[in-house]
């Protein structure tokens, strides 16, 4: 579950799934992800992108192994200390794998509360304690949701599904009646919207993908000469690849004067 989420935070579901899989036949306990060399984590993360989850996916591990005996811990103070573990993903862990009562809010959930409750046709900006709250009234006029759980799991589904963000299809919903957005005749949204993520073409994020890919198929030290000859941008291949050094991705080589490798390999 915790590696299932982590993946999901920025990649889609169908670039997940056959990593996922693989990740877990490979490594179907922390124990075994904690004792794997960095490399291997990362040419196993492939090309999912925001290489560092597999990074703190990785040291998670070996937290969960030296600090819970080997088991993802059920306490959400526990699960925010682990690396790369934020608000959402430790309440989604203690919802979906432990069924403890948690209001789960991704951007599904979000937009479903602030048309079914705000009125509202869109959600804007994020506001967790805010959302969180919006989660939890919501089901509670739902009388008929079996568990907390089972309710955000049910507002997800109803958002990806049937509450889209563009064309909801309001004749399927099994909330239609409750629904404020829709009972005042979907008035147009004027709030502030979301930031949206930025373009990848071009971005230091490219430029780091490129220099993880070169090193993670290399079995031995790559040349910084060689590196620097992938990227056009002097400045920004310079910026990219001290950002990488400086999240400990990737290490000089030791007795090199100019290679680099992965950390540990
Ligand atoms: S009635 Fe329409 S807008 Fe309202 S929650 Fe259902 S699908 Fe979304």
């Amino acid at each position: 579950m915790l590696v299932s989420e982590v993946m999901l935070q920025q990649t889609p579901v169908s670039r997940v799934l056959p990593v996922y899989e693989y990740w877990l036949s490979r490594w179907p306990t922390p124990a075994h992800l904690a004792t794997e060399s960095l490399i291997e984590v990362l040419r196993a993360w492939d090309r999912m992108g925001y290489p560092r989850r597999a990074q703190r996916l990785h040291e998670a591990a070996q937290i969960i192994v030296s600090d819970h005996g080997g088991t993802v811990p059920h306490e959400l103070d526990a699960l925010l200390a682990l690396p790369g573990v934020g608000d959402y993903t430790a309440r989604a862990v203690r919802c979906f794998a432990w069924g403890l009562p948690e209001a789960v809010v991704d951007t599904n959930v979000r937009r479903v509360v602030a048309r079914a409750q705000g009125g509202q046709g869109e959600a804007g900006p994020p506001r967790t304690v805010a959302d969180r709250a919006g989660v939890t009234t919501l089901l509670e006029t739902l009388t008929d949701a079996p568990s907390q759980c089972a309710g955000v799991a049910g507002l997800m589904e109803l958002g990806a599904i049937v509450c889209r963000a563009r064309a909801p299809e309001c004749s399927a919903c099994p909330i239609a009646d409750l629904c404020q957005w829709r009972n005042a005749g979907y008035p147009p949204y004027e709030g502030a919207t979301a930031t949206k993520q930025a373009r990848f073409e071009g971005s230091d994020r490219q430029v780091r993908g490129i220099i993880l890919r070169e090193l993670r198929s290399s079995d031995t030290p790559v040349p910084g000469a060689f590196l620097r000859t992938l990227w056009v941008e002097e400045e920004q291949f310079e910026r990219s690849l001290q950002s990488l050094l400086e999240d400990g991705l990737i290490e000089p080589a030791p007795g090199e004067r100019d290679g680099y490798r992965i950390s540990g390999s």
